[in-house]
């Protein structure tokens, strides 16, 4: 699973300390539209490269190999990452985000930290996720998770002066202490660790097969008033509304992290070569919502993201004033031409991958479907 992963990007915990996955890229070797054989490089070809990474997955040729630069532990040591958990409540929920939010709001804040707070409604949904598996965190005889909060965070030192001491500290003991209820068992401390331990903290070990439909959105925002329109508490407001056992059995998971800041590598990253567009980004959230298998459940499901979109994105929205999408996480109108402003960062980005696209891509041999790049020729 990598082809897709870096043309969509590769947005992953360590974005603020590191950036996409596609930023790590080194070459590509490619089959043309023609059967030629490429390797395409930034200096090689450039064009080609800033299109296969970020223009529109598939669309530009097929990817055989991909070269990239890897890190290595010897180069960050002292690293710390948290996994802490909490049942879920608003309270709780708003206390975090709210963290989270002053991290997207502080231009100024340190690449060094990285934070991720998720959010499983009762967890049947989401097989796979690496959670203890013991009698408190589930639901009395059954075999399900309570709804909880699950927070990954993260310090790296990026430059050999970068020092874990009482401020790094106190990020994390924010985090982790002043939460309304008890955190669970033994995951909540500071782990020392090399980087290749603690993303292993973030990764899904086991299989992962969703059991249910779902109704998915990601949003992105580079707002730095958050704290402004009152976004945290409102997120927590959606998710009360069907949080725990309900007649549709809606289920939310979400995934919400921090991208921002001019000290962000995933912001630093804008222009090297690559077409990744919302740069800007402060916030992403990724908000699904699970449901039973009939129509009834699913109109409920798309009638609570629905909401979600009117109170979230727009001039007034809590969350964004401009919509704006991902490409590994698209959603709604699938045919381009219709909805190309929510995933390029302008007209001329567009126009531009749209004529690399008439020259990959001259007689449409990579057209699988609407949602590609259009082929200006
Ligand atoms: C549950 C879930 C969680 C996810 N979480 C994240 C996340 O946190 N961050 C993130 O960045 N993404 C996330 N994704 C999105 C994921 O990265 C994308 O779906 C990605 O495209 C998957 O990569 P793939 O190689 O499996 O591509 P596929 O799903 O197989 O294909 C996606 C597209 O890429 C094209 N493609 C794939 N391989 C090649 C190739 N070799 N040559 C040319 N074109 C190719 C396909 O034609 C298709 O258009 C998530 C997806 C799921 C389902």
């Amino acid at each position: 699973m990598l082809g897709g992963h870096a043309q969509s990007g590769g947005w992953g915990m360590l974005g603020r300390s590191f950036g996409l996955f596609a930023d790590t890229v080194k070459a590509l070797e490619i089959i043309t539209h023609d059967g030629t054989e490429l390797e395409v490089t930034k200096e090689s070809n450039p064009d080609m490269f800033y299109a296969l990474l970020g223009g529109s997955p598939g669309n530009f040729g097929v990817l055989t190999h991909i070269t990239f630069t890897p890190f290595h532990d010897e180069q960050y040591k002292g690293s710390r990452g948290m996994k802490a958990i909490y049942n879920y409540s608003h309270a709780n929920l708003k206390r975090v985000l709210d963290i989270l939010v002053e991290m997207a709001e502080d231009d100024a804040f340190s690449r060094n930290f990285d934070l991720g707070i998720n959010c499983l409604d009762l967890g049947a949904s989401l097989g796979g996720h690496s959670l203890p598996d013991i009698p408190e965190l589930k639901v009395p005889e059954l075999d399900i998770y309570k709804p909880m909060i699950v927070i990954y965070a993260q310090w790296v030192p990026t430059s050999p002066n970068d020092t874990f001491g009482t401020k790094e500290q106190a990020w994390f003991d924010r985090i982790l202490k002043g939460h309304f209820g008890i955190p669970i068992f033994g995951l909540n401390e500071v782990v020392k660790a090399p980087m290749s331990k603690i993303v292993q903290m973030w990764l899904f070990k086991k299989h992962r097969e969703f059991n249910t439909p779902y109704v998915k959105r990601t949003y992105l925002t580079s707002s730095t008033t958050l704290s402004k329109t009152g976004w945290s508490d409102w997120v927590a407001s959606r998710f009360d509304a069907i949080v725990g056992f309900n007649s549709n059995s809606l289920h939310f998971v979400s995934q919400i992290q921090v991208f921002g800041g001019a000290k962000s590598q995933f912001r630093v990253n804008a222009n090297n070569g690559t077409s990744h567009s919302w740069r800007d980004t402060t916030v992403c959230a990724t908000i699904d919502c699970f449901h039973e298998d009939n129509e009834i459940a699913r109109e409920a499901a798309e009638s609570w993201q629905h909401k979600n979109d009117v109170e979230g994105i727009g001039a007034n929205g809590k969350f964004s004033k401009v919509d704006k999408r991902v490409l590994w996480g698209s959603y709604g109108d699938w045919n381009m031409e219709n909805v190309w402003q929510c995933y390029y960062d302008d007209k001329e980005k567009y126009e531009k991958l749209g004529r690399l696209r008439g020259k990959m891509d001259p007689d449409g041999v990579f057209t699988p479907n609407p949602f590609s790049v259009k082929r200006i020729l």
